[in-house]
C-alpha cells in the first residue's frame, strides 16, 4: 500500500502495531489480522538490512534443535503447520508462496560428516521425548536414486521428510495482500525513530507520523536491538552474511531442496550457505561465490553448463545461541520482541501460534525458552 494514506486517518487506528515489515513481522501481522485485531504495519525501506528478500527459502527441520527440543518442537510444529498455511494464505491472498513439502537432503562429502549427522539424528531422537522427526542417513546408492546426477564425492547425506522449501518472497507478498485483505495497513518507507510507552499505549514516532495503540510487535530484524533498547530492552541480535548465487533457468531436475542448493519453481538453482562474519557489510565477494559455485558443481556437475545470472549477501539476524528471542517487556506490557534466524520456516508457527499469544497479551510456555532471560549473566 502506497504512503498516500494520511497518518492523520491512522491515529488510533491499531490494536496493534507491528514495527518491521520483514517475514517475522508480516507473518505476526497476518496471524493478529486473521484473529479480528486492527494491525499497522511501520517498515523502513530499502535503506534497511532485509533478511526476508535476500534468503534461501529452505523450511528446514532436520538438524534444527539438536541442542534444545524446545527449539526442536517449535520449528517441527511450523513444518507441521506449513501445508495449512500456505495453503491458507494463498486462498487469502490470491498468491501462492510456492511451498512444497518435498523432502530436504543434507549432503556429506565424508564419512566423518556422515557420522556427524547420524549423531544429530540421535540426539534429536532419543533426547526430544521420542518425537520422531523422521530423519535418516542414506548411503550414496540410495540417495542417487533420490538425486540423480550425484557428483562423485558424495558419500551419503540425511534425508528428512519433513523439510521443504517456498518462494520466500512470493511469501511476503502474500502476507502483505493477506493483511490488507483483512484491512491491515502496510506502510512502507515509515521506520520507526522513537517509541514512547505512557498509560499502557505505546505511541511510535515514525519518518510518515505518529501513531499510538495499546500493543506493539518489535519485528525489525536487526533493527530490533535499537528500538528495544529505546524502551530498556536488551536484544543482543547481530549480523551473519550468507551469499547466494542464481543460475539461469533449466528443466526441473532437482526433486528436493539441500542444505546449500535447491532448484526454483521457475528453473533456477538458488546456490549458496555461506556464514560470515562481516558485519553489516553485505558485498557479494568473489572468493565465496567462487567456493559456493564449486561445492555445488561437486554435488552436481551437471550444474557446470549453467551461467550463474545473479548473485548477492544478505545479512541473518543471529542470536549467540542461534536460537529466537520472544519477549514481552516487563516493564511496558503489550510491547513484544520477535526475532529469528529461520524467518521462512517459523513463519507458519509466527502466523498461527506466535501472534494468538500476543493477542492474548502473554507468550506460552511453548516458547518460553526463547526469551532474552537466557543471556541474562548468573
Ligand atoms: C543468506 C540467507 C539465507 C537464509 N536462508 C534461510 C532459509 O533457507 N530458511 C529460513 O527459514 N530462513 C533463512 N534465512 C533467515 C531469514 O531470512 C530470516 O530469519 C528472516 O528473513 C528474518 O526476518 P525479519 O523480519 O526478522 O528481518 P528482516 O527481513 O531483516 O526484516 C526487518 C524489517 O524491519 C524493517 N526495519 C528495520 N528497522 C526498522 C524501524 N526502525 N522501523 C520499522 N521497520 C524497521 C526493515 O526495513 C525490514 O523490512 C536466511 C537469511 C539469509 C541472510
Amino acid at each position: 500500500m502506497p504512503n498516500t494514506i494520511r497518518s492523520a486517518d491512522l491515529r488510533g487506528f491499531a490494536d496493534t502495531i507491528v514495527l518491521g515489515g520483514g517475514l517475522v513481522g508480516s507473518a505476526v501481522a497476518y496471524g493478529l489480522g486473521a484473529l479480528g485485531q486492527k494491525v499497522l504495519v511501520l517498515d523502513e525501506g530499502d535503506v534497511a538490512y532485509r533478511a526476508s528478500r535476500g534468503n534461501f527459502g529452505l523450511v528446514w527441520v532436520q538438524s534444527k534443535g539438536a541442542q534444545l527440543h524446545e527449539y526442536a518442537r517449535w520449528t517441527r510444529s511450523s513444518a507441521e503447520l506449513w501445508p495449512g498455511f500456505a495453503e491458507r494464505l494463498e486462498h487469502e491472498s490470491g498468491l501462492s508462496p510456492n511451498y512444497h513439502k518435498a523432502g530436504g537432503v543434507h549432503l556429506c562429502f565424508s564419512q566423518g560428516e556422515l557420522e556427524e549427522q547420524r549423531a544429530i539424528n540421535h540426539r534429536m531422537g532419543n533426547a526430544h521425548g521420542g518425537l520422531d522427526y523422521g530423519a535418516k542417513i542414506l548411503g550414496r546408492a540410495e540417495l542417487e536414486d533420490l538425486l540423480p546426477g550425484l557428483g562423485p564425492d558424495v558419500v551419503g547425506g540425511n534425508w528428512s521428510p519433513n523439510d521443504g522449501h517456498a518462494n520466500p518472497l512470493a511469501l511476503l507478498q502474500a502476507l502483505h495482500r493477506a493483511l490488507q485483505v483483512r484491512d491491515g495497513v502496510y506502510l512502507p518507507r515509515a521506520g520507526a525513530q522513537a517509541i514512547k510507552p505512557e498509560n499502557g499505549i505505546f505511541t511510535v514516532h515514525s519518518k510518515v507520523g505518529t501513531f499510538s495503540a495499546p500493543s506493539i510487535v518489535m519485528a525489525a530484524g536487526l533493527g530490533n536491538r535499537e528500538l528495544g533498547a529505546s524502551i530498556g530492552m536488551t536484544v543482543p541480535v547481530w549480523p551473519l552474511k550468507g551469499q547466494i548465487l542464481v543460475t539461469e533457468k533449466a528443466p526441473p531436475r532437482l526433486s528436493m531442496p539441500t542444505n546449500f542448493l535447491r532448484q526454483t519453481d521457475e528453473g533456477s538453482f538458488l546456490l549458496g550457505d555461506s556464514h560470515e562474519h562481516s558485519g553489516f557489510d553485505t558485498r557479494s565477494t568473489s572468493p565465496v561465490m567462487a567456493d559456493i559455485a564449486a561445492s555445488a558443481v561437486r554435488s552436481f556437475p551437471y550444474l557446470a553448463d549453467l551461467r550463474i545470472i545473479r548473485g548477492w549477501g544478505a545479512l541473518r539476524v543471529m542470536t549467540s545461541d542461534g536460537l529466537p528471542i520472544y519477549q514481552q517487556s516487563q516493564d511496558h506490557p503489550g510491547a513484544f520482541v520477535a526475532n529469528c534466524h529461520s524467518g521462512v520456516t517459523l513463519a507458519a508457527a509466527h502466523a498461527l501460534r506466535l501472534a494468538p499469544m500476543i493477542a492474548q497479551g502473554a507468550l506460552d510456555r511453548d516458547v518460553s525458552a526463547f526469551t532474552t532471560e537466557r543471556f541474562s549473566v548468573h
